[in-house]
C-alpha cells in the first residue's frame, strides 16, 4: 500500500449518509471508495470497496459523528489514512459567493452555512461532512467543491426570473444550476475524446441520472442551464416534476385542500417518471416494463425523451455552434434507448444516430452518431475525481495549513 502522503479523501455527506473515496490525484486511481449509509437509523452500515470484493461492517445505529469514526478506523486499517494530505467536499450550493471550488475557512463555512435558504435539504448536511472532518482530521486543508460554481458564468438574461427584480435583489431568487462539478467532468473529457480544445468548444451535456440537468457550455464556460434556484427545475426526472405552471400550486390547493408542502411533496418526490408511470423512478425498471407492453411506463419514457430532446434544442440556441452533444450520468451512459430517441428527435440539429454505436456504447464511452452527423457522445461521469483534482490543485498553491 502506498505510503507517501499523496491522497486525496473525497467526502460527500447527505442527510443519512457519507459516501467517501480515496483518490490519488497522480494516477487518478480511486485506492477505496464506500458509503456509510441509513445514518441515524437502525440498519445503518458501511459499505466499501478497496482492490477486492465489496465489504459491509454494521454500524448499528451511527450517527454521522460515528460514522466518520468507523471511516477514520478502516482508513487506518487499510494504511491509508497516514496517506492524506487533504480532503475534498461536495456542497450543493455555494450561491453567488462562490465561483470556484475554494480552501475552507471560518469564512467559507459561514457562506455555505448562509446558503441554507437556498438548498435546505442538502448544505447543512455538507457542512456537518466539513465539522466533523475537521474534527478527526484536524491536520489536514479542506477544499469545498460546488454543484453551483460551474454554472456561475452564465450571463443574466439566463439566470433571471422574469418576476420582479427585488426578489433577486433581496433574496438572491435566481437561477443556479445544478450537477456542475459533473459536467466540468464531462465536458473536458468529451473534448479530450474528440481532440477539440475545450476553451473554445461549443458543447450542450445532459446529466441523466435520478435528478436530469442540461447546460450549454461555450468556451469551456457554462451559459445557460435548466435547473434553477432548486434542483426541481428544468427537464423530467426520477420524481421531480421539472418545469410546469406554477400556478398548478392555487389549483390543487383549490381542488385538493393541498398545502404548500404537499404540493411541493409531491412535486418533488412524487412526480416525474414515477409520478406519470404509476411504477418506479427508475428507467432500468421503466425500460423493462415498456418492453412488456406496459403503457404507463412506455408513457413516462415518451415525455422525459421528448421534453429533454425540446429542452436541448432550446440550449442549443445560447451557442454559436454545436461541436457535440454529450450523455451522462446513469441514465446518459446506460440506456440507449433513451439516447436513440432522443437523438431522433433532435434531427433538425443535423443529427443521426449510428445505431450499432450506440447500443455498443452501454456503459462505455463514446461517439454514437454516423460521421458528417452532427456529434453525440457518451462521457462516463466522475464527480469525485473533479473534486480530488482541484482539491489537489488548490492544496499544491497554498501552504497546506488548516484554517479553521
Ligand atoms: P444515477 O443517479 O446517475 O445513479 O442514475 C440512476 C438512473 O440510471 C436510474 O434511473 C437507473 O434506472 C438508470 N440506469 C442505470 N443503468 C441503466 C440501464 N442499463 N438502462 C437504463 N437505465 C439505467
Amino acid at each position: 500500500m502506498n505510503t507517501t502522503p499523496s491522497n486525496i479523501l473525497v467526502i460527500n455527506c447527505g442527510s443519512s449518509s457519507i459516501k467517501f473515496a480515496v483518490i490519488n490525484p497522480a494516477s487518478e486511481q480511486a485506492l477505496i471508495t464506500g458509503i456509510a449509509e441509513r445514518l441515524g437509523e437502525a440498519g445503518a452500515q458501511l459499505v466499501w470497496r478497496g482492490s477486492q470484493q465489496k465489504n459491509t461492517t454494521a454500524l448499528e445505529t451511527a450517527d454521522h459523528d460515528l460514522a466518520m469514526q468507523a471511516i477514520l478506523t478502516l482508513l487506518a486499517e487499510q494504511q491509508l489514512a497516514d496517506t492524506l494530505i487533504a480532503i475534498g467536499h461536495r456542497v450543493v450550493h455555494g450561491g453567488e459567493a462562490f465561483t470556484h471550488s475554494t480552501l475552507i475557512n471560518k469564512a467559507v463555512k459561514q457562506a455555505i452555512a448562509d446558503c441554507q435558504s437556498l438548498a435546505p435539504l442538502h448544505n447543512p448536511a455538507n457542512l456537518l461532512g466539513i465539522t466533523i472532518t475537521e474534527k478527526y482530521f484536524s491536520q489536514l486543508p479542506q477544499v469545498a467543491v460546488f454543484d453551483t460554481a460551474f454554472h456561475q458564468t452564465m450571463p443574466a438574461k439566463a439566470y433571471l426570473y422574469a418576476i420582479p427584480y427585488r426578489f433577486y435583489k433581496e433574496k438572491s431568487v435566481r437561477r443556479y444550476g445544478f450537477h456542475g462539478t459533473s459536467y466540468r467532468y464531462v465536458a473536458e473529457t468529451a473534448c479530450q475524446q474528440l481532440g477539440i480544445d475545450y476553451q473554445h468548444s461549443q458543447l450542450l451535456c445532459a446529466h441523466l441520472g435520478n435528478g436530469c440537468s442540461a447546460v450549454a457550455v461555450s468556451n469551456g464556460q457554462a451559459v445557460d442551464t435548466t435547473m434553477g434556484l432548486t434542483p426541481l427545475e428544468g427537464l423530467v426526472m426520477g420524481t421531480r416534476s421539472g418545469n410546469l405552471d406554477p400556478n398548478l400550486f392555487s389549483f390543487l390547493a383549490d381542488e385538493y385542500g393541498y398545502s404548500l408542502e404537499d404540493t411541493s411533496r409531491i412535486l418533488n418526490k412524487e412526480s416525474g417518471l414515477l409520478g406519470l408511470s404509476e411504477l418506479s423512478n427508475d428507467m432500468r425498471t421503466l425500460e423493462e416494463a415498456a418492453n412488456q407492453g406496459n403503457q404507463q411506463a412506455q408513457l413516462a419514457i415518451s415525455v422525459f425523451c421528448y421534453q429533454l430532446a425540446k429542452t436541448l434544442g432550446g440550449l442549443a440556441t445560447a451557442l454559436p455552434r454545436l461541436d457535440g452533444l454529450v450523455f451522462t450520468g446513469g441514465i446518459g451512459e446506460n440506456s440507449s434507448f433513451v439516447r436513440q430517441q432522443v437523438i431522433k428527435q433532435l434531427a433538425i440539429l443535423g443529427f443521426t444516430l449510428d445505431e450499432q454505436a450506440n447500443q455498443q456504447h452501454g456503459n462505455k464511452q463514446g461517439v454514437i452518431t454516423q460521421p458528417g452527423s452532427t456529434c453525440a457522445l457518451v462521457v462516463k461521469t466522475d464527480e469525485e475525481l473533479m473534486i480530488a483534482r482541484d482539491t489537489a490543485s488548490l492544496v499544491n498553491q497554498a501552504p497546506a495549513t488548516p484554517n479553521h
